[in-house]
Order: structure tokens, then sequence, then C-alpha cells
């Protein structure tokens, strides 16, 4: 008898842990997922979930794991215990998370030698995330070589920006000849949100106005109108826009003169500063949202200064996408933050009456689970909160690409 390969397994490499999901695309269902953490170290740690209909089991193991090369091994070993391996046949494809796909790859992409060369030649421009991401379908590809692998990238629903919102003031042959533009990331969140608040308000993505904010650890803002990406708040790499957890977002280029020039700092320093000292943890200690209202209910100023400058510059966001966007119909909170912290939404929209946003705050303090609209009835812009789903869009996407093209013996 034969039957389709229906499952995907989404493969998300950062840079010192892999994060996967095992899907089966009949129903979307999880059948198991898990994460390989602090590779490279000696306390790595590895927790595996499996799902069926009867409820959920979890595993934890302990000890070394050397590189992403050996942790996709154990991920595969962890999935063989439960029949699920890479080696089943029900096996359709890999979906992997990639950063960055530059301007050459904009659309999910089965990998072959030209494309893992193309990869190659992006590196620079992720150096944290990229040697992950690679890693991962090359082990990928050597543990399966018949499995197609799918290359799901962070920055596609991207590419659709216009010139105008792309293109940095800067000298235009300085810029082409090193790749110098906003690319935008979260893309497959931005692209899933976006969507899905189109669901919620029942109407079709290609007549809706939306802004999204995904605010996690990492945090980004984008305008997107009828479906298509017109502009985002990250750039060549995910440094610019909103206040991250520990990276600074906007900044005077100028600064990082000034820590060169008078305060001697080099280079890879100022880099380190930027993105791993400054955001929230570099204002106030604290990069976890609920550790940081916990410090302002006890009354800690610097706690109390470092939301200000969150909201504010959540706001300035806002403010500049709803001109962008002309109408707005949607303003949409994902990711950790935008999804779990009710002050952040009420603060980020109190004020903005005037652009038609208002939150009812018994609809915002609701705690679920489930994509909701939070304004009242009569707001002019919907505000909702819709819990991202990368893990599912990549499948999806991964599924749309090669879907159907494998059979096997069941
Ligand atoms: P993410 O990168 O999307 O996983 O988001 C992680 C961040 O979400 C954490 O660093 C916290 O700041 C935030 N977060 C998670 N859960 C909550 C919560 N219940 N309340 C407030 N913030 C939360």
């Amino acid at each position: 008898m034969t039957a389709h390969a229906t499952r995907v397994l989404v493969l998300n490499s950062g840079s010192s842990s892999v994060k996967y999901q095992l899907l089966d695309m009949r129903d979307s269902s999880r059948l198991a997922l898990g994460l390989v953490e602090r590779i490279g170290e000696q306390d790595s740690r590895v927790t595996h979930t499996t799902l069926t209909p009867e409820g959920s089991e979890k595993r934890e193991r302990k000890g070394p794991v050397a590189d992403h090369t050996e942790a996709l091994k154990v991920v595969s070993e962890e999935l063989s215990r439960d029949g699920l391996g890479l080696d089943s046949p029900e096996l359709l494809a890999v979906g992997h998370r990639v950063l960055h796909g530059g301007i050459e790859l904009t659309d999910p992409t089965v990998v072959t030698d030209e494309v893992m060369a193309t990869l190659e030649r992006l590196r620079p421009l992720g150096p944290l995330h990229m040697p992950a991401n690679i890693a991962g379908i090359r082990t990928a590809r050597e543990l399966r070589p018949d499995l197609p692998q799918v290359a799901v990238f962070d920055t596609a629903f991207h590419t659709t920006m216009p010139e105008y919102a792309y293109r940095y003031a800067i000298d235009v042959e300085t810029a082409d000849a090193h790749r110098i533009r906003r690319y935008g990331f979260h893309g497959t969140s931005h692209a899933y949100v976006s969507r899905r608040a189109a669901e919620l308000l029942g109407r079709d993505p290609a007549e809706v106005n939306v802004i999204v904010l995904h605010l996690g650890n990492g945090a980004s803002a984008s305008a997107v109108a009828g479906g298509r990406c017109v502009d985002t708040s990250m750039g060549l790499t995910p440094l610019e826009g909103l206040v991250m957890g520990t990276r600074s977002g906007d900044i005077d280029p100028a600064v990082t003169f000034h820590l060169k020039r008078v305060a001697g700092m080099s280079v890879d320093e100022i880099d380190e500063l930027l993105n791993k000292k400054s955001g929230l943890v570099g204002l106030c200690g604290d990069n976890d949202m609920r550790e940081i209202r916990r410090r302002i209910d006890a009354g800690d100023e610097r706690a109390r200064l470092a939301f200000d400058i969150y909201i504010h510059r959540l706001k300035k966001y806002i403010g500049a996408y709803s001109a962008v966007l002309g109408r707005v119909d949607a303003v949409v909170f994902t990711a950790g933050v935008g999804e779990n912290a009710a002050e952040v939404r009420e603060a980020a929209v109190a004020g903005l009456e005037p652009l038609g946003l208002a939150v009812d705050a018994a609809r915002n303090t609701v705690r679920s689970g489930e994509a909701r609209i939070i304004s009242p009835d009569d707001a002019r812009v919907v505000v909702a909160v819709v819990p991202t789903d990368e893990e599912l869009e990549i499948a999806q996407q991964t599924f749309a690409l090669v879907g159907g093209a494998r059979t096997v013996d069941a």
C-alpha cells in the first residue's frame, strides 16, 4: 500500500541552541518538539516532548553536545526512540529557519549545492546565526541525502518593501557594493501574524492594513498593506529599530565612532555592547519583562525608566507606521512580551486615541493562548493579540513547496 509522507521536521538552529518540532501536515498537529541548549558547553541539555492525542511525555538528558552537527544527531536519536526519526519513511521534508536570504533567496527554497554556496556568501550578513543555520542544513543533508531540505528565510516576507523604504540614505555605490540595505527579520512571524489578524477581523488579507509588533527578546515592527510588507524596523541586521532585551535598537551611528575614537573601544567590543549589553538589560540589568514589572511595582526607578524608554520607542513606530500605511485596520501584538505583558500593550496604546487606538482594560488583562481582540467594540482600529507560530508557518511553507511530491510504502 502506498501512502503520502506527510510529516515535516522544523529546525530552528540558533547560535547555541537547536529548537525543533515535528508536525503532521494532514492536520498540522504536533507529534514531538524539543530543544537542545548550551551547545558547545559541558552542561548542554536536551529536552524532548512527545505529543499524542492521549497527552504528552517529556524527557530530559544532560551532557556535552559539542556542536550543531552533534545536536542534530541527538535530535534524530530522540525522535527515533518514538519511531519518528530522520530515517522514518513518513518524513516528507525538513524545514529550516534561516536568518538571511539576502536579495537572492526570497522564497522558500529546496536546498541544493548551489543554494549552500549562496548561504555561505551570505554568512557575513548574519555572523551569529548563519553558521548555525548552515551547519543544521548540512548535517540534515548528510543524515538523509534523499530528503528535501527546505530553507525558509527570516528576511523573505520583507522583500516586498519598496526601494524608498529599504534603501538607506547613504552613498548608493558604497551601499550596493557591500549589500547594505534594510532587509528586516522575524519575517515568518510577521507573515503568519498579519494573516491571522485578517482572519480574526473576518476579512481578506489583501484588503487589510496591519501594524505587527513582534515583541520578544528580539523585537521588530512591520507595516503590512494588503498582505505585503511595506516597511519594517530591523535593518541590515536585527540590531535596528525597537528597544529589545539586549539590543539597543535605533541609535545615532555616530555613537559608534565616538565609542571608538573617544572611549577607545574596538569594533568587536562595540558590537558586543550594542547587541548583548544594551536594550533593557543595558538600561536596568534585566531583560525579562516579568522581572522589570516586578521591580517597577517595588518602586525601582531604573526599571521604570527602562520600561518608559521601551514604550516611547514602540509608540514612535506605531505613529510612524500609521503614517506609512495611511489607514490602519489593526495593530497586533505578538511574541513573548506582546502576547503576555498586558501592561506593555496598555502603555503602548495609551494616548494614541487620536489615531483611533484604544484597549479595553478587561479584555487586555484576560490571559489566553488564543488570538483575541482587546480594543473596545466601537474602536476605529482593532487592537489584537495574536500568538505567533513560526514553526507552523515554516512547516506550511515547506509542505506547500514539496508536499505530495513523495510517496512511501506503508
Ligand atoms: P520570545 O523571544 O518571544 O520567546 O520572548 C521572550 C521574552 O518574553 C522574555 O524575555 C520576557 O521578557 C517576555 N515574557 C515571557 N513571558 C512573559 C510574561 N508572562 N509576562 C511578561 N513578559 C513575558
